[in-house]
């Protein structure tokens, strides 16, 4: 990609200046229209602008250059508007998305596309009219019955959209009828931009100023009101909830008009006393985020803590990225708001990402109480609206501090002294689909970098990659192996699933060790956390005269069952349906649920414990904005004696009545066929058992395995993280793996078998001709052939480190697809590009 920051500042009163802008469509480049001179002095980096796209579409778009070089091929279009008075991204984002584009392999359009709250982005809408020639009485040609609807509904209306008559007609029809509508000349289509931010606003009233001003005009207005009670009250109201000349600056502010009428006071009066002229009413606009008070909360790190702030520090003096290797519970939050005071203090800002805000209210509040309004927080279940209110908050350096999920990366930072990732091994840092398929964590490395600030990865258990950085000294390495205020770490017990079974003491998926732990745990009146890695009732169901299961019409995968809604549903394209009564196959009526989820443990738990109250959290339960928070409330507050979920409880929970873990399937998450299982188990296992045991309780976990004898097991025990890790590696190095070679996957798609196969092996042919150090793996169907009518083939391709080669062959890579969906056999394959896959 070309210099960014080459001729950013125009020649004053130049005539033909041109800008490139980013636009929102998957197309590798930049488009260039010309600036008129109306806006020549305005128009600069970052601005929106509206400019025509192809015959008919009107898009947004963002100027990435100002210049005065006319292209060569083509006569560019006029700007058709420029949007706003400031830029609303900055330079450094501009060159953040070009960088995320050609590492990610994907368009700048889409990068922006994610990045852009959908606030900021104009949606266009096909708008339809009656074409003002058309006579009804006399159209000229024959209608049908859906034509006559569709014109008798238009002509009752101004203007509708193409997703208004979809609900209109039905099937989808629409489309159809307005081409035919179209051509007959009957209709009218056209493009129509609207704004979809709403800032939020009150409505308010405030006493007219000269009433404060001049001396007895008050009392006058009393006289006049005399018999008019409605009003007289609505003055008096307004008068005591604000002294007014006490404090005319309070005056100045107003009073919501809601507080008036929540106290009774008429609306009509309210607007009657404004039409006289007495009150004045205004809007004003409000954040949408209650602002909480900076409590005195002082940070006090315990001596262990303060040793590693200091050497975090003092590694920070030559390295850009510290790994902070803390264990569950050893306070790693608070050494973070030392260092984030510091940073603000310095007038830098700080970004800080966890993968999931709902799952870590605690450490929220925890800053909150620190930092209060200076702080904003990215939700990933925002609406829009809030989502825009962020990006104001920093653009107006309103949020200095932010603290949010992985696409807070896109916010409008300018100058980040210190970008901080939590849980930096977090697999949810991926971004899967759409693209860009980034890696939050490595991302945020790359920003920090940008801005020249430093980057700290937090976590128990680092990602090898993290890990491999810091052991070969690219990444600085601190590490806590106490838990704050010498909480111990819990004790692991193993329980044999097989040698249960052979004794007949596996009672519904639960071992004879784990059921006495839970029975006594609730006796000593603490709380259960019970961990399976799966949702909903059963994987699957099966016929047990001869083995059918049920699978989706769409993907090809069994479907799992939900026991509370009684149906089959397909967790990847959401499919649904009543479980059949009898084998479509063999129409025999012995169905049977095979495996465990979420939901039936939850089942088992009540008829093993009666007298427990179990709750679950997973995917499921959990999908309305307050969802969690709502089960993790329940559960603080003791009002839960066993909580079940999936790998959502293994996040930051810190609950004191915890003293028990459960995890029902440990076999499920190591054998798994993937390269990353095991570290994946490890992981995942000893952040589950971080949450029993706090302060001066020790906590039990139990593992129920089948294969008690495997090392993983004694190291996680042991807490041997290094050790795991040497033995792991050693296999990734002999076998090509991730962190020694790069990974790229590459999907084809199709809804033809044949030509989703044809496509990959075409492209893996061209890719073997690049001249780079490779190992192309496939094409091979996926793991799961088909998701929703599609086919897909995947090729894999292990690529070496170097920057060099990486960069060369992911150009070459881009070229080739480029030049495969110019094929016409390949024009409706969909090439997906992953870097770094997980
Ligand atoms: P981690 O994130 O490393 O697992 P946390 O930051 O959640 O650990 O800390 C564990 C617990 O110890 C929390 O309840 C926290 O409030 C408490 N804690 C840790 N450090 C301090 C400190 N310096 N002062 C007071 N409480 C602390
Ligand atoms: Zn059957
Ligand atoms: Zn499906």
């Amino acid at each position: 990609m070309e210099d960014l920051f080459a001729n950013q500042y125009p020649a004053a009163n130049s005539k033909n200046l041109y800008a490139d802008i980013i636009l929102p469509v998957p197309i590798p480049k930049w488009f260039t229209y010309s600036v008129g001179l109306d806006i020549q002095d305005q128009i600069g980096i970052g601005y929106r602008v509206m400019v025509q796209f192809g015959k008919k579409k009107i898009l947004t778009g963002i100027v990435a250059k100002v210049h005065q070089k006319a292209p060569d091929v083509y006569q560019p279009k006029p700007i058709l508007d420029l949007l706003d008075d400031f830029p609303v991204v900055n330079a450094l984002q501009i060159k953040f998305w070009s960088w995320m584009s050609s590492y990610y392999c994907c368009h700048i359009g889409e990068v922006m596309n994610a990045a852009l709250p959908s606030g900021l982005k104009l949606s266009t809408e096909s708008k339809v009219q009656v074409h003002p020639d058309f006579d009804f009485d006399n159209p000229g040609f024959p209608m049908d019955d859906r034509e006559i609807l569709l014109l008798e509904t238009l002509s009752k209306h101004d203007e509708m959209n193409v997703e208004q008559f979809d609900q209109l007609l039905p099937g989808k029809t629409s489309h159809k009828i307005i081409k035919s509508l179209l051509g007959k000349g009957a209709i009218l289509v056209y493009e129509s931009v609207r704004e979809k931010y709403s800032p939020k606003t009150e409505q308010r009233v405030r006493l007219t100023s000269k009433y404060i001003k001049k001396e007895g005009l008050l009392e006058s207005l009393f006289e006049d009101l005399k018999g008019k009670e409605k009003q007289e009250a609505v003055l008096l109201k307004y008068l005591q909830q604000v002294s007014v000349f006490q404090k005319p600056e309070a005056n100045a502010k107003g009073l919501e008009k809601k507080v008036l009428t929540d106290h009774g006071c008429s609306p009509s009066s309210i607007d009657t006393l404004v039409k006289k002229g007495v009150l004045e009413s205004f809007k004003v606009l409000v954040s949408r985020f209650e602002v909480p008070s900076v409590s005195d909360h002082g940070i006090e790190l315990s001596p262990v803590q303060g040793e590693a702030l200091q050497q975090i520090h003092a590694q920070f003096e030559e390295k850009n990225t510290i790994l902070l290797q803390g264990i569950t519970g050893s306070g790693k939050t608070e050494i973070y708001a030392q260092l984030i005071q510091d940073v603000l203090q310095s007038g830098s800002q700080v970004l800080l990402l966890l993968p999931e805000i709902a799952l870590t209210t605690h450490l929220v509040h925890r800053l909150q109480k620190i930092f209060g309004d200076k702080m904003g927080v990215f939700h990933s279940k925002y609406s829009d609206n809030e989502r825009v209110e962020v990006w104001q908050g920093v653009l107006k350096g309103k949020y200095n501090f932010i603290i949010g999920v992985r696409s807070s990366l896109f916010l409008p930072f300018d100058s980040l002294g210190l970008v901080i990732v939590d849980e930096e091994h977090e697999s949810s840092y991926k971004q899967f689909d759409p693209a860009p398929r980034f890696q939050a964590r490595d991302a945020a490395i790359m920003l920090s970098w940008m801005h020249q600030a430093k980057t700290l990865l937090g976590t128990a258990t680092p990602s090898f990659e993290s890990y491999y950085n810091a052991q070969n000294g690219k990444y600085g390495y601190v590490k806590i192996d106490k838990r704050y205020g010498n909480a111990e770490l819990p004790h692991f017990f193993l329980a044999d699933i097989l040698q249960d079974k052979k004794k007949n003491l596996l009672k519904l998926d639960f071992t004879r060790l784990l059921r006495e732990k839970i029975q006594t745990t609730l006796n000593r009146q603490e709380q259960v956390l019970i961990f399976q890695n799966r949702r909903g009732y059963a994987p699957y169901i099966s016929c047990d005269e001869c083995g059918w299961i049920p699978e989706c019409e769409h993907c090809d995968v069994s479907l799992t069952y939900h026991q509370y809604q009684d149906e089959l549903r397909c967790h990847y394209c959401g499919f649904k349906e009543k479980v059949p009564i009898s084998c479509h196959a063999c129409g025999s009526q012995k169905i049977t649920t095979v495996g465990t989820g979420t939901e039936r443990i939850e089942e088992s738990l009540s008829l093993l414990f009666p007298e427990a109250r179990i709750a679950r959290m997973d995917l499921d339960t959990t999908r309305s904005k307050y969802g969690y928070q709502r089960i993790l409330e329940e559960f603080s507050a003791g009002n839960v004696d066993i909580l079940v979920g999936t790998q959502m409880i293994t996040k930051g929970l810190d609950f004191d009545k915890v003293s028990l873990v459960g995890i029902v399937d440990a076999d499920r998450i190591l054998f798994y066929p993937d390269f990353r299982a095991g570290e994946r188990a490890f992981q995942q296992i000893t952040q589950v058992a971080g949450r029993s045991g706090r302060r001066d309780k020790t906590g039990d976990v139990i593992i129920q395995t089948r294969r008690p004898d495997q090392l993983i097991f004694r190291q996680i025990i042991a807490g041997n993280y290094n050790d795991f890790y040497r033995l792991e590696m050693a296999e990734r190095k002999q076998f090509f793996y991730p962190p020694f070679v790069k990974n790229i996957k590459i999907i084809t798609k199709h809804k033809d078998f044949k030509t989703a196969e044809t496509a990959a092996k075409f492209l893996k042919n061209l890719l073997m001709d690049i001249a780079a150090k490779k190992i192309i793996l496939g094409p091979e169907k996926s793991l799961i052939g088909k998701i929703k009518n599609l086919y897909l083939f995947e090729i894999w391709i292990k690529l070496d480190r170097s920057g060099k080669v990486q960069q060369f062959f992911k150009q070459q890579l881009m070229d080739r697809i480029a030049e495969l969906q110019a094929d016409k056999r390949f024009r409706m394959v969909r090439f997906l590009v992953d870097v770094d896959p997980y």
